[in-house]
């Protein structure tokens, strides 16, 4: 960090409260000294004019002054509005969601180059209208790479041995990822996945956004993945995120909170490949090796 007394940098702002009769104070992720609180004075006034644009989501350029508990902002300038991320339910809900699992995995003041690229990039695709679920995948797997956590998927955790196909296995959280039947642990009833779905978080794991846009996928399978990675970041950051409830609700083509999550799961879970038997015509792009990731992903930011 900077001994500096001004300072300018870009920042995402992840969050916003208000102090006092006109102040705003912003928790906003920078790529340098990770994520900080800074105080935006008389920002509420009609004649401030750092204005408006000091919301969530937004990319800005602050000029800073150190402060004793706040550094102060002088000056803001937008970069990246990323309006139309704000179109649809489903994608705001996205965009809290990934802002809040970033949030959840910073401590004030620590390098975050890596989370301030992936948070970016969420935003971004949520602005070119990528499906909110794929870039909430997307970036759940990125997230738990940064975080160190990549949750193993190809070799069963306990004793290495590459998984077959045909093969019954666990997704075990707590313990990194697949569990093969040689082991203990939870029953399959309890956290059986199948084959399909196990493709798919690989698929997920390993592509870029992009390609990930691309797959074509039967519901359920993309269903099961969902929980199976989201289960995986509940660990990893060990509670349920706030936002997933409001995600839930605005979820397309859902409606209220959604029961058949639970329901979807255990379906899954009792018909291995559903996808095989009832959709023949359903192409299964994501059965074919995906390419290695350092070809797709040089291209973030
Ligand atoms: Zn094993």
């Amino acid at each position: 960090m900077s001994t500096r007394k001004l300072y300018a940098t870009d920042v995402l702002v992840l969050s916003h409260f208000d102090l006092g009769e006109a102040d705003r104070v912003l928790s906003v992720l920078t790529p340098v000294d990770g994520k900080l609180k800074v105080i935006a004075k008389g920002v509420r006034r009609p004649t401030s004019r750092l204005g408006g644009s000091l919301e969530p989501f937004a990319e800005l350029r602050l000029s800073l002054v150190r402060g004793r508990t706040f550094d102060i902002v002088t000056q803001a300038a937008v970069i990246h509005p990323w309006l139309r991320l704000r179109d649809s339910l489903a994608s705001t809900a996205t965009a809290w969601y990934v802002t809040e699992l970033a949030d959840r995995s910073l401590e004030e003041r620590h390098p975050a180059e890596p989370l301030y690229a992936i948070l970016h990039r969420a935003y971004t695709l949520l602005d070119a209208g990528m499906a909110p679920g794929r870039v909430a995948r997307w970036f759940e797997l990125r997230l738990a790479d940064e975080l160190g956590f990549r949750p193993e998927i190809d070799r069963c955790v306990e004793c290495d041995r590459l998984i077959e196909p045909t093969e019954s296995v666990r997704w075990v959280p707590a313990l990194g990822g697949v569990v093969c039947p040689r082991h203990g642990g939870p029953t399959l009833q309890e956290a059986g996945i199948s084959t399909d779905a196990l493709r798919v978080l690989k698929a997920y794991q390993r592509m870029d956004a992009e390609a990930i846009a691309g797959l074509r996928l039967p519901p359920g399978v993309e269903r099961e993945a969902e929980e199976a990675i989201r289960a995986f970041l509940v660990y990893v950051l060990e509670r349920e995120p706030r936002s997933r409830r409001f995600l839930d609700e605005v979820r397309p083509g859902t409606g209220a909170t959604d029961p058949r999550m639970a329901r979807s799961r255990a379906a899954a879970q009792s018909h291995p490949s559903p996808a095989n038997e009832t959709e023949p015509g359903l192409e299964r792009p994501w059965v074919a090796d995906p390419p290695p990731a350092s070809v797709t992903e040089g291209a973030d930011r």
